[in-house]
């Protein structure tokens, strides 16, 4: 049985690594111009022909955002993009902007998924995307799993793809203007700065110096700070309707928060396929679901797909949090030991958790000894990125694990 897609954000090359590591199908990423989160350090086109080839080299795919919507202007030098891209054979771009979407067309043999910032929320909407030649529709986050299921079976052909975790727009599929109008960065450009989740207060026309009191607390309100979509107990239901393609949002968050979410989520859908071929019903383990409150993140919610009967906007808080702390990424393994670099400060006689794609996954590593680079035993890491050789015998790490605490 064909599995479904794990696609996962790739800000950069670190991050890109990561996601294949901890087990994404495919990869979504911009280059410097034309894609959203536009203060994601994003890719040059050198960068991006290796990142291509990286992709491909592990047999997995790779999706190019060009998901601006675009002004006259923004179409200067579009057409020789669009000839790299297919030049390094990129597996298909997202696209929002019906001009680029038909500009593609003529210029191109790309193929083209409809991103999810052009709203599609109907049968209808994606019959036609289909007609126009589009190979992937991202199904607007407003809708219901039933939604869902009736889009597919009036598109059988078309693969639809979902969002199952990551943050939430609480704007109509991000078509907003509130970044743009308070900052001048504009969220269609790809440079929102999400305002939405900033503390805000109402004032009666007439008595705009007087704050009307809509507070929940004495810190003000966050009437507008969606939590952040988590999906991963429903991925069954999500599957069984039709869904080719589970999406993690966050091209801007971390690669510690991409090795977690990645991990969890690949851990889930294998699984789900084996309870399946039990004909056991898929329950998430709590030791996975777990997962996803050690990264940074807002309360959960369930958005519109599942109704969960709970708010989804947390009104106390925007900040985020998270229950572990990132404290090195493995860089290679010798056979007594592993290399690292710190990321957190970390000590001898610290016991850090290990996460990795492999079994090494949850167990626990002591810190008896460690050494620097010139071999001098140290008991303390606290230079950002300094190596650092920490001995043990636990089987199965690799390179690119993460320790954390
Ligand atoms: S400011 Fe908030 S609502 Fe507006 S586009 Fe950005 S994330 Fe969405």
């Amino acid at each position: 049985m064909e599995k479904v897609e794990l696609l996962a954000p790739a800000g950069d090359m670190e991050k890109l690594e990561t996601a294949l590591h901890f087990g994404a199908d495919a990869v979504y990423f911009a280059g410097k111009n034309y894609g959203l989160r536009a203060m994601s350090s994003n890719f040059d086109e050198e960068e991006m022909k290796r990142a291509i080839e990286r992709v491909h080299s592990a047999n997995k795919k790779a999706y190019i955002t060009i998901n601006i919507y675009a002004h006259n202007k923004d179409f200067e030098g579009l057409e020789d993009y669009l000839k790299f891209l297919e030049s390094i054979h990129v597996d298909a771009v997202l696209v929002s902007d019906i001009g680029v979407f038909n500009f593609i067309k003529e210029h191109s043999n790309l193929n083209i998924h409809i991103s999810t910032q052009a709203n599609s929320t109907n049968k209808y909407s994606v019959a036609a995307y289909e007609k126009m030649g589009a190979s992937r529709v991202v199904l607007a986050r407003e809708l219901s799993l039933d939604e869902i299921k009736e889009i597919k079976s009036y598109n059988k052909d078309m693969e639809l793809e979902a969002f199952v975790h990551g943050a939430m727009c609480i704007s109509y599929s991000g078509r907003c203007l509130l970044s743009n109008y308070l900052t001048g960065r504009d969220a269609n450009h790809g440079e929102c700065v999400q305002a939405c989740r900033w503390k805000y207060y109402i004032s009666e026309e007439s008595r705009r110096d007087q704050k009307l009191e809509i507070q929940e607390d004495d810190r003000g309100t966050y009437i507008m700070n969606s939590k952040d979509l988590c999906l991963i107990d429903e991925i069954d239901k999500i599957i069984e309707a039709g869904v080719s393609s589970l999406k993690i949002e966050g091209r801007m968050k971390s690669p510690y928060y991409v090795a977690t979410v990645v991990n969890a989520y690949r851990r889930a859908i294998d699984l789900y396929y084996k309870l399946k071929a039990e004909n056991k019903p898929y329950k998430v383990p709590k030791s996975i679901y777990n997962e996803l409150f050690k990264a940074s993140h807002r309360d959960y919610t369930k958005g519109f797909m599942f109704k969960d009967g709970k708010i989804r906007q947390n009104l106390e808080s925007s900040s985020q949090e998270q229950t572990s702390k990132f404290v090195a990424i493995v860089k290679s393994v010798e056979k007594d030991g592993i290399w690292v670099e710190m990321r957190n400060r970390f000590m001898v006689g610290d016991t850090l958790e290990i996460l990795s794609p492999t079994n090494a996954f949850q167990k626990k590593l002591t810190i008896d000894s460690m050494t620097d680079e010139s071999g001098k035993s140290i008991t303390d890491a606290k230079k950002v990125c300094q190596k650092v050789f920490i001995k043990t015998k636990i089987k199965n790490i690799e390179p690119l694990d993460i320790l954390r605490k």
